[in-house]
């Protein structure tokens, strides 16, 4: 018999197989697969519940169970229930379930069935089916079946419980005017989720248009959801829409990554499923700066504790915002009132170039908007993201943003473009030459059209490689 049961890792708990067979042999229950000493005791616990609760325990068998995977040491003590179901199906006394179950329930010497407090956490990784244990004090989020005792244990006729209820609400949105060309930014990384900067001086917006996208983006997964939901109560905030989280410069390495002891989650967890806005991005700890790339190319982050590292979920839509020099006011391509020093100047610029600028598919110069009238109610702006990723989802059938793809899966919208490629793309690295594909499939997206056309190549040319190219070759010529 295999049921799915938890093991606790640091904080978290992960998915176990536990296979169980009866054999002949001295009677007795044994566990393989390092279990520790608290996995040892459960051996009575189980076998003083089955019996109070009128079941058998075999006189002549062994009762043999292996946890897999074999190398991990075992603590915990959810793992009883798994352990007692697994033996209650095996031995036929009760009706075995049609397909493999996860069970995570304490159990006490007469049978009855407790939830482990860990099932609270939100670092439980997530199953394909609803967790069987007991009954709690507070709401979990995972779906889940609750018994009281053994006895209950009869699959499928358990009703699933109900999950904790969140609410999904959009946040108020104030009633800004923006120019052509801010909306179509904010539309562009809303419907393709792609981390952007925005340079330039004080005062020019950077930070509004910023602050808005999270409002203006399609709703959240459930499913991701649910995990920001939990975080959020972790920290105490619950939340009711994706989360923005905008740490100050002077933010510590801990409390923006994570770390300590007992390990904590940081801001960059707590945007999970959300937004991470860094604003002016070059005052934060270098180290800070260094440990964004993991997250931004895997969605997780990974955080030193004693015995090893422990993962955390950070899938964040990233943008930041920073000035162009010291003084804040420099701006290519225009008359600028900048005081700065021009070793100080080309210092700044430097700071900003290279692996920093890589991990944005969109740069922008806040400057450009003040030649532009504002004109675009941002509640318009809704409805047009939203068509765009219902035509993602539902006719493309893609499921993950567009600044997800990698140029194989991008490849597929792009058969009929291939001559039509501008100039700036020989002069990018990879990262770049991906950021023009993504960013133009999202213009698409907006069209919605299928294929790729000219028309969105030259719109993701102004984000994604022009401006990139500014910054790393034509700003020299404003110095
Ligand atoms: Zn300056």
């Amino acid at each position: 018999m295999r049921v799915q049961s938890y093991i606790k890792q640091a904080m978290s708990l992960k998915i176990v197989d536990l296979e169980l067979v009866l054999q002949k042999g001295l009677p007795g229950l044994k566990i393989l697969g390092l279990p520790d000493s608290s996995l040892k005791e459960s051996v009575f616990r189980i076998k003083s519940a089955i019996k109070s609760q009128g079941f058998d325990w075999p006189k002549h068998k062994q009762v043999l169970v292996q946890i897999h995977p074999a190398s991990v040491p075992k603590s915990g003590t959810g793992i009883d229930l798994a352990i007692a179901a697994a033996f209650l199906w095996e031995s036929e006394q009760l009706p075995r379930p049609v397909s493999t179950p996860t069970l995570f329930g304490n159990l006490t010497l007469d049978g009855k069935v407790v939830r482990p407090l860990e099932l609270e956490s939100p670092f439980v990784e997530s199953t394909e089916v609803p967790v069987v244990t007991g009954k709690g004090e507070a709401p979990i989020l995972r779906p889940h079946y609750e018994i009281k005792e053994l006895k209950d244990l009869i699959l499928p006729e358990l009703e699933e419980s109900s999950t904790l209820k969140f609410k999904v609400r959009r946040p108020d949105l104030d009633d800004i005017l923006l120019t052509p060309s801010q909306s179509n930014l904010v539309k562009a990384i809303a419907v393709g989720e792609h981390n952007s900067i925005f340079l330039g001086p004080p005062g020019s917006g950077k930070t509004t248009i910023a602050n808005l996208i999270s409002k203006v983006m399609a709703p959240p997964k459930p499913s991701i959801f649910s995990e920001s939901f939990a975080i959020s109560r972790f920290f105490g905030e619950p939340i009711e829409w994706r989360p923005v989280v905008s740490p100050h410069h002077t933010s510590t390495h801990l409390g923006i990554v994570g770390g300590g002891r007992p390990p904590k989650p940081g801001e960059l967890t707590r945007a999970h499923g959300g937004v991470l806005i860094l604003d002016e991005l070059l005052e934060f700890e270098k180290s800070v700066q260094e440990a964004l790339r993991e997250p931004v190319q895997s969605g997780r982050i990974s955080i030193t504790r004693v015995g090893g590292r422990l993962e955390l979920p950070a899938q964040f839509l990233f943008l930041a915002t920073s000035n162009l020099c010291r003084c804040g006011h420099f701006v290519p391509r225009s008359n600028n009132r900048c005081r700065c020093s021009l070793r100080k100047l080309t210092n700044y610029v430097e700071r900003l170039s290279g692996p920093i600028l890589d991990r944005f598919d969109i740069l922008n110069f806040s400057d450009d908007w003040r030649n532009e009238k504002p004109q675009i109610h941002v509640k318009d702006l809704i409805d047009d993201i939203q068509v765009a990723v219902d035509f993602r989802k539902n006719t493309r059938n893609q499921d993950k943003a567009n600044s997800r793809l990698d140029l194989k899966e991008l490849a597929l919208s792009f058969e009929k473009v291939g001559m039509l490629l501008p100039e700036s793309i020989h002069s990018g690295s990879h990262r770049r030459k991906l950021a023009f594909f993504r960013v133009a499939r999202s213009m698409a997206d907006l069209n919605s059209s299928e294929s790729v056309r000219e028309s969105h190549l030259v719109l993701s040319e102004k984000l994604t490689l022009r401006p990139f190219l500014t910054m790393t070759e034509d700003i020299y010529k404003y110095l």
